[in-house]
Parts: C-alpha cells; structure tokens; sequence
C-alpha cells in the first residue's frame, strides 16, 4: 500500500471519532437553552467537509485511479460494440425487429426515457430497435434530423410476420407498447443490469442502473454534425468555463401536480456546499463560483442574477425563451431542452429535482463524463427512479429498533422496498418481512443490485 494512502485512511478514521467527540460534547456540555447552534452548524459543518474531501482524496491516492478511467473506457467501449453490432444486421429482409414509436403524449425528457426503455428490450430479446418518429411532436421530419438514425443498415419497420408484444421467438417484427402499458413484463426492465456486466460495473460504479441508462443514452443521441455544430455555437458564445454547477428549477406546469416547489434559495445552499467543498480541495486557488442555470420559468433567471451578484451566472437567454409554456412540447422548442440537457450534464455537479425527468436524463448523461458520477448531484425531492421501473429494493446491513412512532423495526438481512429518502437522515420503505411501512435510517441499508439474464453477444467476436 502507498503512504499517502495510509496516512489518509488513518486520518479520516480519526478524524471521524473527533467529529462525533465535536458533536457529543457541543450537546452535552450545554442545556437546551444555552445550546450553541452557531458553533455546531458552522464547525460541525467544517468537520463535515473535511472528512468527505479526506475520502475523496482516498480515491486519488489509492493507486487505483488509472483503472478506474480504463475500465470505464473498456466496459462503454465494449457496450457500444454490442449496441451497433445489434443495431446493424448484414441483412434488414431477415433481421429480427422490435418497433417502437416515438409519440408518447410526454415531454421530451419522457420520450427519451421512451426510448431508452425501448432499447432495453430491444437489447434483451435481442432485436434490432426501429424507432418510429415522422410526426415527433418535437421534430415533425423525424429524429434522424437531429441525432443519427439508429441503424446504418436496418430502419425499415416491415417484415414477413408481424405482432404486438411479446410475439413470438420467431415472429420478425414485435411492435412494443409505452412501459405504462407492457404485458407480460420482460426482466429486461429497470432497475436491472445485464448479469455478465454486473460484476465489473458493480466494482466501478457507485449506480450500476444509472450507468446502463446512461450508455443507452451515448448510443442514442449520437448528434447529426448540424447539432453539434448548434451546441458547440451556443458553448462558444457563452464562454463555457469549467467548475460549473448545473442547476435545473422545474417550474410551470410541474409544481403542484407532480412536484412541489423549491424556492432558488434551496438549491443555491447546495451550490454553496459544492464550492465549500472544492475550496478545501483546491486551498491555493481563486475559484470562481459559476452556475449553469436552466429552467422553464424564465423569471428564475431573473431572480438568481438580481439575488445572487457574487456568484457567475450562466444561462442563454434565447434558450430560456424556448422553454415557454406556449411553446413546450414542440417544435420550437427543443433545440433548447437538447441545450439545456447537454450543458446540465457537462456540468461538475448538478443540483435539481429527481421528479423532473429533465434533471434525470441530464444526471444519467453525466456519467459519460466520469468513471463513476454517482455522487455529483443534490436532488432536491426524489431518489433517482426510472418511470415504470420494478421495486427498488435495499437489503438492510444494520439492525434498527425503532425509536419515535414512525419508525420501523429492522434486523440485517430484511429487504425494503423503498419510497424515498426523507434527506433529514431517515428513509422511508415497507419493510417486505414485516409488511411494516416506517421510517428506518438511511444508512442502516445498501443497495440490492438488480440483474437480469440478457443475451451477452458472444457471436459478436466471431
Ligand atoms: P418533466 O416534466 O420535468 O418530468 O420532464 P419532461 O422532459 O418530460 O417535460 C418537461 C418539458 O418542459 C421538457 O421536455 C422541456 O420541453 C420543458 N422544460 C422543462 N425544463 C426545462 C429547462 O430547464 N429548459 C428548457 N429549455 N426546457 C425545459
């Protein structure tokens, strides 16, 4: 083992037993009445910080951070192959097909997930995915104009025998429903990975589901050369410096219905929480605190330049303009969304609300950035989900017995189905032994990773 990496785990060892001395004495040696918050909050604060900056240097010292980009390299590369190799057949006449229509009555952020849903089956049954787009709602001519159509070889939806879902093994073209609507259900769905993946994703990824999405998403939105030329127009103008914090205020038709509102001061703290931290990883430098904004509600725009004169707001007007109620979910509006998305996803961090398939997508993205981005964003409501998506089950690790009304008993081993995270330290889920629906704390449980048998494309290397 190297030094620098010893010294640093004893470090956090011990400094994470003079935090919890910090904490216990700062409660002990005072009253209710003469607690000192101030000096919690802020020096708490400060341990805080200090420690996951300690644990995160960990990963750069450990002598493992070289493996981390190649295996990463490694597994998109060898993914991407298999999706190419699929969605290429030497002959379309014979091919096996799954189609499916881009004209869910959704936002944009919903029709990717769409589609991405749709290539998971289609990956998993191992049919080449036809997408089906003249007409979208966002681009009358068709996706190709916009991305690269998804096959080189394949794109026509005819075939000698034709079904709904699921059809048969030997039926050539299966057309697949919305995953609101899908009967039988395949165990291709999320929140499961490919089995002969999980291994190696799990030992690199902190969100194995969020990385398979992710690499769909490389896959297909794959830009035509008039799309990034747009986007990389629009960066230039901007004058795109990184760190960047991403941030996204859903707004409009969203709160009230499907959200709740989040005033700008909620998401700035998370903000500032970021640049704390970097500041105590880059101690010697002058770090200019710069946002990528976006919203549908232009008025945020406003709001956070007026409020916020400290801090390097980003955002580009006429994108914003685009996201107007009047024009959302057409035309003219998505050269804006696409913008927006690409920029939340380039960013360092992102801050937004997990119930806003935008800042999803954008998060799921962000993973084609970094090793493992698992860690680099605050939502401010949801845990990450995927609509439509199997339970989302934790194994518990630690025994918990309840201590306020509300909360629930748990012994290690229990699998939870989890409802969110009450981000105060506690979870909500029904515990699936006890049937008990509570409280249990957060950090009592891990992940259950859930895999499936996908084909693994072993004929790929003949
Ligand atoms: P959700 O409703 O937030 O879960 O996400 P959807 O993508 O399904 O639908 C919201 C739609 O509103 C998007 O597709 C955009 O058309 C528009 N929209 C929402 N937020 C933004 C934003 O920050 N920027 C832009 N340009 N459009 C947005």
């Amino acid at each position: 083992p190297n030094l620098e990496y010893e010294l640093l785990r004893r470090r956090i060892y011990s400094n994470t037993k003079e935090f919890w001395n910090f904490i216990k004495s700062s409660l002990k040696s005072t009253n209710e009445k003469t607690i000192d918050f101030e000096q919690i909050m802020t020096l708490g604060g400060e341990h805080y910080r200090s420690l996951i900056n300690d644990i995160n240097q960990l990963s750069l010292v450990d002598g493992y951070e070289d493996w981390r980009h190649k295996e990463s390299q490694e597994l998109s590369d060898l993914v991407q192959k298999r999706f190419e190799f699929l969605q290429n057949p030497q002959d379309c006449s014979n091919a096996r097909k799954l189609v499916c229509s881009l004209n869910k009555g959704c936002g944009y952020g919903c029709q990717l997930h769409h589609t991405v849903y749709c290539f998971m089956v289609a990956y998993g049954t191992q049919r080449t995915l036809i997408l089906k787009s003249k007409g979208w709602r966002y681009h009358k001519s068709g996706w190709e104009e916009i991305f690269l159509p998804l096959s080189d070889t394949c794109t026509s939806p005819t075939g000698e025998s034709v079904s709904n879902w699921p059809g048969r093994a030997e039926t050539q073209v299966v057309n697949l429903p919305i995953i609101d609507s899908l009967s039988p259900r395949p165990p291709f769905l999320p929140l499961a990975i490919p089995e002969d993946l999980a291994p190696r994703l799990t030992r690199l990824h902190g969100d194995p589901i969020v990385w398979w999405v992710g690499q769909i998403l490389k896959y297909l939105l794959r830009p035509q050369e008039k799309t990034s030329n747009l986007i990389q127009q629009a960066m230039d103008k901007l004058g795109y410096k990184r760190p960047i914090v991403g941030v996204h205020v859903r707004r409009t038709d969203k709160v009230g219905t499907e959200a709740a509102f989040h005033r700008l001061e909620e998401y700035m703290m998370e903000v500032d929480e970021y640049y704390a931290q970097l500041a105590l990883k880059q101690p010697n430098d002058v770090i200019v605190k710069r946002v990528y904004l976006a919203s549908d509600d232009p008025k945020v725009l406003l709001e956070a330049k007026s409020k916020y004169p400290e801090y390097d707001i980003v955002c580009d007007p006429q994108v914003s303009k685009m996201a107007a109620v009047s024009t959302r979910y057409s035309d003219t509006s998505l050269f804006g969304i696409i913008y927006d998305i690409h920029m939340l996803a380039m960013s360092d961090f992102l801050v937004c609300t997990f119930s806003s398939q935008v800042c999803r997508i954008a998060y799921e993205i962000m993973q084609n950035q970094y090793p493992d981005a698992s860690a680099r964003y605050k939502s401010l409501d949801d845990i990450y989900y995927y609509g439509g998506q199997n339970p989302h089950n934790v194994i518990a690790v630690l025994p918990h017995e309840p201590k306020k009304i509300g909360e629930m008993n748990v012994v290690p081993g229990d699998l939870i189905g989890v409802a969110g995270n009450h981000w105060d330290g506690f979870s909500k889920g029904r515990n699936l032994r006890t049937n008990q629906i509570g409280l249990y704390p957060t950090f009592k449980v891990k992940d259950k990773i859930e895999v499936a048998k996908f084909p693994t494309y072993q004929e790929m290397t003949h």
